[in-house]
């Protein structure tokens, strides 16, 4: 693959970020927040999570806001469904991206959702049976690297556990997650390296990393160089996991955005636009933020108002 060919970013920040913020946000104020992301470039976004009202009261308002994305133009809206009912909730509401999820950890994929992991797998592939070909599937696998609660994930649990669920289809976008940011290049590297080389047939492949530990933007950088072109990030750095306790947010759009391109590789987004929503979102009541771009900018900006 082309070291310049182009990278799209998944903004995660209305749905991984908004989830782990107390207050409830507005919906007008999550729909614009959508809107100027929108306005930055991103095409692409996981705008809500299909999940329980009463363990997510944050994310209640997922109709209201799969209907306001789907007037964006061009916007690839995904949503996250981590059963088939709340699947077929998402179909409801007209969604046209499902973006699944179970955990390749069995204590944490209990923890979100009282199954086993391949309890769940047997629910993904009731949900690719219930979705019409023309429904996009993305397949995220959480704790891919790492684990709150056992820490390092083995390379064959992840693999295993893929070869079960690609027997639903190959026609999928898989995203190997490192939930809790505890994830190292070498690794990120060598897990994309051996998922490639057993599952060739798999439509694409993206990663989804937290920056808990400072290596958001070095583990990115390990799985493009392993020919991963698909990145989740959250604007601001917004976020952290309500089930991994201690996991920070996902790796700052911004951040994404400044190293790709500074590389010369194509993300079609507008990095002055995107501060100015990071700097709005760093406002919300509640939120934690981090990421390093958005800071050195506006240190940047202060030393220009004071020469
Ligand atoms: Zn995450």
């Amino acid at each position: 693959m082309s070291k310049s060919s182009p990278v799209t970013i998944v903004e995660v920040g209305p749905r991984d970020g908004f989830q782990s913020i107390g207050p409830f946000i507005p919906t007008a104020t999550k729909i614009a927040l959508i809107g100027r992301l929108h306005d930055a470039g991103l095409r692409r976004m996981e705008i809500t999570s299909f999940v329980s009202p009463s363990a997510l009261p944050q994310l209640a308002d997922a109709e209201d806001v799969v209907s306001a994305a789907a007037t964006l133009h061009d916007l690839d809206s995904q949503v996250l469904v981590p059963t088939l009912r709340h699947a077929e909730r998402a179909l409801a509401a007209g969604a046209r991206h499902l973006s699944a999820v179970l955990s390749v950890s069995e204590r944490h994929n209990i923890g979100n959702v009282r199954r086993t992991p391949l309890e769940s797998a047997a629910d993904y592939a009731a949900i690719i049976a219930a979705a019409s070909p023309d429904i996009r599937i993305r397949l995220n696998l959480a704790t891919s690297f790492d684990c709150p609660h056992v820490g390092c994930i083995g390379e064959e649990a992840v693999l295993g556990l893929l070869e079960i669920l690609l027997a639903a289809t190959t026609d999928v976008e898989v995203a190997l997650c490192d939930t809790t940011g505890r994830a190292d290049p070498r690794h990120v590297r060598s897990l994309f390296a051996s998922a490639q080389a057993r599952f060739p047939e798999v439509s694409a492949w993206a990663f989804h990393g937290h920056d808990t530990f400072g290596l958001g933007a070095a583990n990115a950088l390990a799985a493009w160089d392993a020919g991963v072109r698909v990145f989740d990030a959250a604007i601001a750095g917004l976020g952290g996991c309500p089930f991994a306790p201690g996991a920070t947010g996902n790796v700052a759009t911004e951040d994404l955005v400044w190293m790709f391109s500074r590389m010369g590789a194509d993300t079609g987004i507008e990095l002055d636009r995107l501060l100015a929503v990071a700097r709005n979102v760093a406002d919300l009541p509640g939120a934690q933020v981090g990421g390093r771009v958005r800071q050195a900018m506006e240190a940047r900006a202060c030393l220009a108002v004071a020469q």
